[in-house]
Protein backbone atom coordinates (compact mmCIF):
# COMPACT_ATOMS: atom_id res chain seq x y z
CA UNK A 1 0.00 0.00 0.00
CA UNK A 2 1.37 3.67 -0.92
CA UNK A 3 0.52 6.77 0.60
CA UNK A 4 -0.16 9.12 -1.91
CA UNK A 5 -0.04 13.25 -1.35
CA UNK A 6 -2.42 14.29 -4.31
CA UNK A 7 -2.32 18.56 -4.46
CA UNK A 8 -5.30 19.79 -6.79
CA UNK A 9 -5.07 23.52 -7.62
CA UNK A 10 -7.78 26.50 -7.87
CA UNK A 11 -8.31 25.47 -11.44
CA UNK A 12 -9.13 21.81 -10.60
CA UNK A 13 -11.62 22.64 -7.82
CA UNK A 14 -13.12 25.43 -9.51
CA UNK A 15 -16.78 24.65 -9.30
CA UNK A 16 -18.79 21.98 -8.07
CA UNK A 17 -18.70 19.57 -10.85
CA UNK A 18 -14.70 19.95 -10.79
CA UNK A 19 -14.63 19.24 -7.07
CA UNK A 20 -16.66 15.98 -7.98
CA UNK A 21 -14.10 14.84 -10.68
CA UNK A 22 -11.58 15.21 -8.17
CA UNK A 23 -14.14 13.09 -4.95
CA UNK A 24 -14.07 10.60 -8.30
CA UNK A 25 -10.65 10.44 -8.85
CA UNK A 26 -9.41 10.34 -5.26
CA UNK A 27 -11.92 7.50 -4.61
CA UNK A 28 -10.06 5.70 -7.59
CA UNK A 29 -6.77 6.09 -5.81
CA UNK A 30 -8.15 4.50 -2.90
CA UNK A 31 -9.65 1.48 -4.73
CA UNK A 32 -6.47 0.90 -6.49
CA UNK A 33 -5.23 -0.05 -2.53
CA UNK A 34 -3.68 3.24 -1.81
CA UNK A 35 -3.83 5.86 1.25
CA UNK A 36 -4.08 9.12 0.00
CA UNK A 37 -4.14 12.70 1.48
CA UNK A 38 -5.18 15.37 -0.69
CA UNK A 39 -4.56 19.09 -0.47
CA UNK A 40 -6.59 21.42 -2.36
CA UNK A 41 -6.43 25.60 -2.88
CA UNK A 42 -9.28 27.88 -2.94
CA UNK A 43 -11.78 27.65 -6.16
CA UNK A 44 -10.14 29.58 -8.58
CA UNK A 45 -10.82 33.19 -8.71
CA UNK A 46 -11.70 33.01 -5.09
CA UNK A 47 -8.36 34.14 -3.68
CA UNK A 48 -7.81 37.12 -6.57
CA UNK A 49 -11.48 38.04 -5.42
CA UNK A 50 -10.66 38.15 -2.03
CA UNK A 51 -7.73 40.15 -2.36
CA UNK A 52 -9.37 42.70 -4.22
CA UNK A 53 -12.27 43.33 -1.70
CA UNK A 54 -9.83 44.09 1.16
CA UNK A 55 -7.98 46.28 -1.20
CA UNK A 56 -11.41 48.32 -1.92
CA UNK A 57 -11.78 48.83 1.16
CA UNK A 58 -7.72 49.60 2.17
CA UNK A 59 -5.07 50.82 -0.41
CA UNK A 60 -2.56 48.55 2.50
CA UNK A 61 -4.58 46.33 3.92
CA UNK A 62 -2.79 44.71 7.59
CA UNK A 63 -1.17 41.77 6.52
CA UNK A 64 -2.60 39.75 9.42
CA UNK A 65 -6.39 40.62 8.61
CA UNK A 66 -5.24 39.35 4.97
CA UNK A 67 -4.30 35.68 6.22
CA UNK A 68 -7.08 35.40 8.03
CA UNK A 69 -9.15 36.59 5.28
CA UNK A 70 -7.51 34.56 2.46
CA UNK A 71 -7.04 31.21 4.18
CA UNK A 72 -11.38 31.30 3.91
CA UNK A 73 -10.63 30.14 0.18
CA UNK A 74 -9.23 27.11 1.20
CA UNK A 75 -11.44 25.97 4.31
CA UNK A 76 -14.15 26.48 1.82
CA UNK A 77 -12.89 23.79 -0.63
CA UNK A 78 -11.50 21.29 1.92
CA UNK A 79 -15.32 21.13 2.97
CA UNK A 80 -16.86 20.72 -0.22
CA UNK A 81 -14.05 17.98 -1.38
CA UNK A 82 -14.87 15.86 1.57
CA UNK A 83 -19.02 16.34 1.44
CA UNK A 84 -18.03 15.25 -2.14
CA UNK A 85 -16.13 11.95 -1.03
CA UNK A 86 -19.01 11.39 1.49
CA UNK A 87 -21.31 11.34 -1.92
CA UNK A 88 -19.79 9.00 -3.22
CA UNK A 89 -19.83 6.54 -0.36
CA UNK A 90 -15.79 7.45 0.50
CA UNK A 91 -15.18 8.15 4.45
CA UNK A 92 -12.73 11.14 4.40
CA UNK A 93 -12.15 13.97 6.80
CA UNK A 94 -11.21 17.66 6.36
CA UNK A 95 -8.64 19.25 8.12
CA UNK A 96 -7.21 22.91 8.23
CA UNK A 97 -3.62 24.03 8.25
CA UNK A 98 -3.60 24.34 11.85
CA UNK A 99 -5.54 20.84 12.53
CA UNK A 100 -2.88 19.37 10.13
CA UNK A 101 0.02 20.49 12.45
CA UNK A 102 1.35 23.19 9.74
CA UNK A 103 3.74 25.52 12.00
CA UNK A 104 4.89 28.69 10.53
CA UNK A 105 7.06 31.83 11.74
CA UNK A 106 4.62 34.63 12.00
CA UNK A 107 5.35 36.70 8.99
CA UNK A 108 2.23 36.85 7.52
CA UNK A 109 1.12 36.88 4.21
CA UNK A 110 4.68 35.18 3.20
CA UNK A 111 5.36 32.94 6.75
CA UNK A 112 8.26 30.33 6.54
CA UNK A 113 7.67 27.01 7.42
CA UNK A 114 8.86 25.73 10.81
CA UNK A 115 7.56 22.28 11.44
CA UNK A 116 5.17 19.62 10.01
CA UNK A 117 3.55 17.36 12.64
CA UNK A 118 0.71 16.19 10.74
CA UNK A 119 -1.26 16.43 13.63
CA UNK A 120 -3.71 13.32 13.26
CA UNK A 121 -3.82 12.36 9.65
CA UNK A 122 -1.72 9.15 10.49
CA UNK A 123 -4.66 7.71 12.77
CA UNK A 124 -6.74 8.95 10.07
CA UNK A 125 -5.40 7.16 7.41
CA UNK A 126 -5.59 4.18 8.86
CA UNK A 127 -9.28 4.47 9.52
CA UNK A 128 -9.67 4.34 6.13
CA UNK A 129 -10.28 7.95 5.64
CA UNK A 130 -9.04 10.13 3.25
CA UNK A 131 -7.81 13.45 4.65
CA UNK A 132 -8.49 16.81 3.08
CA UNK A 133 -6.01 18.98 4.06
CA UNK A 134 -6.45 23.19 3.39
CA UNK A 135 -3.22 23.94 1.49
CA UNK A 136 -1.63 27.17 1.51
CA UNK A 137 -2.41 28.19 5.21
CA UNK A 138 -0.81 27.43 8.30
CA UNK A 139 -0.40 28.74 12.37
CA UNK A 140 2.09 30.01 13.88
CA UNK A 141 3.33 29.26 17.76
CA UNK A 142 0.59 31.83 19.35
CA UNK A 143 -2.23 30.22 17.26
CA UNK A 144 -2.67 33.58 14.33
CA UNK A 145 -3.91 32.08 10.82
CA UNK A 146 -0.67 32.59 8.26
CA UNK A 147 -0.47 31.87 4.38
CA UNK A 148 2.43 30.70 2.88
CA UNK A 149 2.68 33.40 -0.17
CA UNK A 150 0.66 33.12 -3.49
CA UNK A 151 0.74 29.97 -4.82
CA UNK A 152 1.40 28.33 -1.26
CA UNK A 153 -0.92 25.01 -1.88
CA UNK A 154 1.99 23.68 -3.89
CA UNK A 155 4.43 24.53 -1.46
CA UNK A 156 1.69 22.75 1.95
CA UNK A 157 1.51 19.37 -0.44
CA UNK A 158 5.38 19.09 -1.22
CA UNK A 159 5.94 19.57 2.77
CA UNK A 160 2.89 17.27 3.65
CA UNK A 161 4.49 14.74 1.62
CA UNK A 162 7.54 14.90 3.07
CA UNK A 163 6.87 14.80 7.01
CA UNK A 164 4.19 11.92 6.31
CA UNK A 165 6.94 10.25 4.28
CA UNK A 166 4.88 9.73 1.21
CA UNK A 167 5.77 7.71 -1.84
CA UNK A 168 4.52 9.82 -4.43
CA UNK A 169 3.49 13.64 -4.65
CA UNK A 170 1.17 14.44 -7.36
CA UNK A 171 0.44 17.78 -8.49
CA UNK A 172 -2.83 18.15 -10.35
CA UNK A 173 -3.40 21.15 -12.46
CA UNK A 174 -5.24 22.52 -15.62
CA UNK A 175 -1.76 21.70 -18.06
CA UNK A 176 -0.66 18.00 -18.83
CA UNK A 177 2.83 19.29 -17.05
CA UNK A 178 5.85 21.73 -17.53
CA UNK A 179 6.27 22.32 -20.53
CA UNK A 180 8.98 24.17 -22.66
CA UNK A 181 6.78 27.54 -22.19
CA UNK A 182 3.51 28.58 -20.84
CA UNK A 183 1.67 26.17 -23.55
CA UNK A 184 -1.16 29.45 -23.16
CA UNK A 185 1.01 31.26 -24.75
CA UNK A 186 3.09 29.14 -26.80
CA UNK A 187 0.90 26.84 -28.64
CA UNK A 188 3.82 24.58 -29.92
CA UNK A 189 5.28 23.97 -26.50
CA UNK A 190 6.18 20.62 -25.76
CA UNK A 191 5.78 18.85 -22.18
CA UNK A 192 8.71 17.65 -20.92
CA UNK A 193 8.52 14.38 -19.44
CA UNK A 194 11.14 15.06 -16.61
CA UNK A 195 12.85 18.01 -15.49
CA UNK A 196 15.45 18.70 -12.47
CA UNK A 197 14.53 20.66 -9.37
CA UNK A 198 17.21 23.28 -10.36
CA UNK A 199 15.51 23.92 -13.33
CA UNK A 200 12.22 24.26 -12.26
CA UNK A 201 13.18 26.27 -9.46
CA UNK A 202 14.45 28.71 -12.13
CA UNK A 203 11.38 28.45 -14.55
CA UNK A 204 9.13 28.88 -11.17
CA UNK A 205 11.12 31.78 -9.85
CA UNK A 206 11.50 33.40 -13.06
CA UNK A 207 8.09 33.61 -13.94
CA UNK A 208 6.31 29.96 -15.13
CA UNK A 209 3.62 29.93 -12.42
CA UNK A 210 2.57 26.35 -12.66
CA UNK A 211 4.60 25.68 -9.28
CA UNK A 212 5.32 27.87 -6.31
CA UNK A 213 8.86 28.04 -6.45
CA UNK A 214 8.96 28.01 -2.61
CA UNK A 215 7.64 24.65 -3.01
CA UNK A 216 10.68 23.42 -5.63
CA UNK A 217 13.25 24.72 -3.40
CA UNK A 218 11.60 22.86 -0.39
CA UNK A 219 11.70 19.34 -2.79
CA UNK A 220 15.06 19.83 -4.05
CA UNK A 221 16.31 20.78 -0.30
CA UNK A 222 14.56 17.67 0.85
CA UNK A 223 14.87 15.33 -2.21
CA UNK A 224 10.91 14.90 -2.36
CA UNK A 225 10.20 14.11 -6.10
CA UNK A 226 6.70 15.03 -7.52
CA UNK A 227 5.21 14.73 -10.37
CA UNK A 228 3.08 17.54 -12.25
CA UNK A 229 -0.40 16.28 -13.79
CA UNK A 230 -3.33 16.86 -15.27
CA UNK A 231 -6.86 16.55 -13.35
CA UNK A 232 -8.71 16.82 -16.76
CA UNK A 233 -7.16 13.97 -18.03
CA UNK A 234 -5.01 10.79 -17.25
CA UNK A 235 -2.21 11.68 -19.62
CA UNK A 236 1.32 11.48 -18.32
CA UNK A 237 3.08 14.17 -16.36
CA UNK A 238 6.22 15.61 -15.77
CA UNK A 239 8.23 14.03 -13.14
CA UNK A 240 10.35 16.31 -11.18
CA UNK A 241 13.94 15.07 -9.39
CA UNK A 242 17.34 15.66 -8.64
CA UNK A 243 18.55 13.21 -11.04
CA UNK A 244 17.16 13.51 -14.91
CA UNK A 245 18.32 11.76 -17.96
CA UNK A 246 20.93 14.19 -19.46
CA UNK A 247 20.19 14.94 -22.99
CA UNK A 248 22.35 17.09 -25.59
CA UNK A 249 20.20 20.08 -24.40
CA UNK A 250 21.25 23.65 -23.43
CA UNK A 251 17.97 25.04 -23.07
CA UNK A 252 15.33 23.32 -21.29
CA UNK A 253 12.06 26.27 -21.53
CA UNK A 254 11.48 30.01 -21.56
CA UNK A 255 9.58 31.84 -18.78
CA UNK A 256 8.25 35.22 -18.34
CA UNK A 257 7.16 37.42 -15.82
CA UNK A 258 5.05 39.77 -16.28
CA UNK A 259 5.01 41.82 -13.21
CA UNK A 260 8.26 43.74 -13.41
CA UNK A 261 8.84 47.58 -12.74
CA UNK A 262 11.27 49.46 -13.74
CA UNK A 263 13.01 52.11 -11.17
CA UNK A 264 15.32 54.78 -12.51
CA UNK A 265 17.87 56.53 -9.86
CA UNK A 266 19.35 59.46 -11.44
CA UNK A 267 21.41 61.83 -10.66
CA UNK A 268 23.08 59.71 -7.93
CA UNK A 269 26.59 60.88 -6.41
CA UNK A 270 29.03 59.26 -8.34
CA UNK A 271 31.33 58.25 -5.06
CA UNK A 272 32.10 54.75 -4.22
CA UNK A 273 29.32 53.88 -1.09
CA UNK A 274 26.28 55.68 -2.77
CA UNK A 275 25.00 52.47 -4.69
CA UNK A 276 25.76 50.20 -1.37
CA UNK A 277 23.58 53.19 0.58
CA UNK A 278 20.55 52.60 -2.36
CA UNK A 279 20.19 48.72 -1.98
CA UNK A 280 21.16 48.41 1.78
CA UNK A 281 18.08 50.66 2.33
CA UNK A 282 15.98 48.41 -0.23
CA UNK A 283 17.30 45.36 1.81
CA UNK A 284 16.32 47.41 4.76
CA UNK A 285 12.71 47.77 3.68
CA UNK A 286 11.88 44.32 2.15
CA UNK A 287 12.53 44.89 -1.09
CA UNK A 288 14.25 42.22 -3.14
CA UNK A 289 15.91 43.97 -6.29
CA UNK A 290 16.05 41.67 -9.29
CA UNK A 291 17.84 43.06 -12.49
CA UNK A 292 20.37 46.18 -12.26
CA UNK A 293 22.48 48.06 -14.47
CA UNK A 294 24.27 51.31 -13.10
CA UNK A 295 25.75 53.95 -16.16
CA UNK A 296 28.25 56.92 -15.26
CA UNK A 297 26.93 60.25 -16.84
CA UNK A 298 28.91 62.97 -17.16
CA UNK A 299 30.34 65.27 -14.03
CA UNK A 300 30.66 62.50 -11.46
CA UNK A 301 26.98 61.48 -11.93
CA UNK A 302 25.45 57.95 -11.77
CA UNK A 303 22.26 56.74 -13.17
CA UNK A 304 20.65 53.50 -11.66
CA UNK A 305 18.14 50.95 -12.90
CA UNK A 306 16.57 48.11 -11.75
CA UNK A 307 13.74 46.10 -11.75
CA UNK A 308 11.66 45.20 -8.80
CA UNK A 309 8.32 43.21 -8.65
CA UNK A 310 5.34 45.61 -9.42
CA UNK A 311 3.72 45.12 -6.12
CA UNK A 312 6.63 46.56 -4.41
CA UNK A 313 7.02 49.35 -6.27
CA UNK A 314 6.10 51.92 -3.97
CA UNK A 315 7.73 50.57 -1.15
CA UNK A 316 10.89 50.84 -2.99
CA UNK A 317 10.11 54.01 -4.45
CA UNK A 318 9.69 55.18 -0.70
CA UNK A 319 12.80 53.65 0.30
CA UNK A 320 15.28 55.08 -2.57
CA UNK A 321 13.47 58.72 -1.78
CA UNK A 322 13.94 58.57 1.91
CA UNK A 323 17.81 57.30 1.15
CA UNK A 324 18.73 59.73 -1.77
CA UNK A 325 17.40 62.20 0.87
CA UNK A 326 20.63 61.49 3.77
CA UNK A 327 22.93 61.46 0.32
CA UNK A 328 22.09 64.63 -0.33
CA UNK A 329 20.75 64.34 -4.27
CA UNK A 330 19.82 62.08 -7.10
CA UNK A 331 15.90 61.47 -7.96
CA UNK A 332 13.81 58.50 -8.73
CA UNK A 333 11.28 57.58 -11.09
CA UNK A 334 9.30 54.20 -11.49
CA UNK A 335 8.82 53.13 -14.70
CA UNK A 336 6.19 51.54 -16.96
CA UNK A 337 5.09 47.83 -16.18
CA UNK A 338 7.53 45.42 -18.04
CA UNK A 339 8.24 41.85 -18.47
CA UNK A 340 11.10 39.62 -17.83
CA UNK A 341 11.76 36.94 -20.58
CA UNK A 342 14.67 34.26 -19.52
CA UNK A 343 15.87 30.91 -20.89
CA UNK A 344 16.88 28.79 -18.47
CA UNK A 345 18.96 24.94 -18.98
CA UNK A 346 21.50 23.40 -16.90
CA UNK A 347 23.23 22.57 -20.57
CA UNK A 348 24.08 26.28 -20.66
CA UNK A 349 26.90 25.92 -17.85
CA UNK A 350 28.99 24.07 -20.50
CA UNK A 351 28.10 25.84 -24.10
CA UNK A 352 28.26 29.21 -24.82
CA UNK A 353 26.52 31.43 -27.63
CA UNK A 354 22.94 30.83 -25.69
CA UNK A 355 23.42 35.01 -25.23
CA UNK A 356 24.03 35.78 -28.74
CA UNK A 357 21.59 33.27 -30.08
CA UNK A 358 18.58 35.12 -27.50
CA UNK A 359 19.50 38.34 -28.27
CA UNK A 360 20.00 37.93 -32.18
CA UNK A 361 16.39 36.19 -32.21
CA UNK A 362 15.05 39.31 -30.33
CA UNK A 363 16.80 41.76 -32.80
CA UNK A 364 15.22 40.15 -35.83
CA UNK A 365 12.26 40.42 -34.66
CA UNK A 366 12.30 44.42 -33.69
CA UNK A 367 12.00 43.82 -29.63
CA UNK A 368 14.32 45.52 -27.55
CA UNK A 369 16.30 44.82 -24.85
CA UNK A 370 15.93 46.69 -21.64
CA UNK A 371 17.95 45.16 -19.30
CA UNK A 372 20.18 41.77 -18.73
CA UNK A 373 20.60 39.98 -16.25
CA UNK A 374 22.55 36.00 -16.24
CA UNK A 375 23.20 33.33 -13.81
CA UNK A 376 24.74 29.71 -14.51
CA UNK A 377 21.94 28.54 -15.57
CA UNK A 378 19.56 31.70 -17.11
CA UNK A 379 19.77 34.86 -19.19
CA UNK A 380 17.08 37.27 -18.49
CA UNK A 381 16.30 40.34 -20.27
CA UNK A 382 13.58 42.93 -19.74
CA UNK A 383 11.70 43.83 -22.12
CA UNK A 384 8.43 46.28 -22.73
CA UNK A 385 5.18 44.51 -21.29
CA UNK A 386 3.46 44.67 -25.00
CA UNK A 387 6.32 42.38 -26.37
CA UNK A 388 6.73 39.88 -23.86
CA UNK A 389 4.35 37.12 -25.57
CA UNK A 390 6.07 37.61 -29.02
CA UNK A 391 9.45 37.68 -27.34
CA UNK A 392 8.56 34.58 -25.51
CA UNK A 393 7.05 32.64 -28.96
CA UNK A 394 10.94 33.94 -30.98
CA UNK A 395 12.90 32.55 -28.14
CA UNK A 396 11.17 29.49 -28.45
CA UNK A 397 11.72 29.06 -31.94
CA UNK A 398 15.08 29.91 -31.88
CA UNK A 399 16.09 27.37 -29.32
CA UNK A 400 14.22 24.55 -31.03
CA UNK A 401 12.16 23.96 -28.35
CA UNK A 402 9.01 23.13 -30.80
CA UNK A 403 11.42 20.46 -32.05
CA UNK A 404 11.62 17.07 -30.62
P1 LIG B 1 -3.25 25.70 -10.20
O1 LIG B 1 -4.56 26.37 -10.16
O2 LIG B 1 -3.36 24.24 -10.48
O3 LIG B 1 -2.35 26.00 -9.05
P2 LIG B 1 -1.76 27.57 -11.84
O4 LIG B 1 -2.67 28.46 -12.60
O5 LIG B 1 -1.09 28.10 -10.63
O6 LIG B 1 -2.56 26.22 -11.52
O7 LIG B 1 -0.62 27.00 -12.82
C1 LIG B 1 -0.95 26.37 -14.02
C2 LIG B 1 -0.74 27.32 -15.20
O8 LIG B 1 0.64 27.64 -15.30
C3 LIG B 1 -1.09 26.74 -16.53
O9 LIG B 1 -2.45 26.91 -16.82
C4 LIG B 1 -0.18 27.51 -17.50
O10 LIG B 1 -0.87 28.52 -18.21
C5 LIG B 1 0.84 28.18 -16.58
N1 LIG B 1 2.23 27.94 -17.00
C6 LIG B 1 3.18 28.90 -17.09
N2 LIG B 1 4.34 28.38 -17.51
C7 LIG B 1 4.14 27.05 -17.69
C8 LIG B 1 4.99 25.98 -18.11
N3 LIG B 1 6.28 26.16 -18.42
N4 LIG B 1 4.44 24.74 -18.16
C9 LIG B 1 3.14 24.53 -17.83
N5 LIG B 1 2.31 25.52 -17.43
C10 LIG B 1 2.79 26.77 -17.37
N1 LIG C 1 -5.27 30.13 -3.05
C1 LIG C 1 -3.89 30.56 -2.98
C2 LIG C 1 -3.56 31.45 -4.17
O1 LIG C 1 -4.40 31.66 -5.03
C3 LIG C 1 -2.93 29.42 -2.86
C4 LIG C 1 -2.87 28.47 -4.03
O2 LIG C 1 -3.77 28.48 -4.88
O3 LIG C 1 -1.92 27.68 -4.10
O4 LIG C 1 -2.48 31.96 -4.23
MG1 LIG D 1 -0.74 27.34 -8.64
Amino acid sequence: MALIVQKYGGSSVKDLERIQAVAARVKQTCEEGNQVVVVVSARGGVTNRLVADAKTLHEQPDDREMDMLLSIGEQETIALTSIALHAIGQPAVSRTGAQAGIVTDSVHTKARLIDISGGDIPQQLNDGKVVIVAGFQGMNETGQITTLGRGGSDLSAIALAAALKADICQIYTDVDGVYTADPRVVPNARKLPEIAYEEMLELASLGSKVMQSRAVEFANKHDVPFEVRNSYNNNPGTIVKADITLEDVVVRGVACDKNQTKVVVSELPDQPGAAAKVFQDLSDAKVNVDMIVQNLGRDGIANLTFTVASDEAYKAEKAVTECLGKLGRGKVDLADRMAKVSVVGIGMRSHSGVASKMFTALAENGINIQLISTSEIKISVAVDLEKADDAVRVIHTSFDLDKE
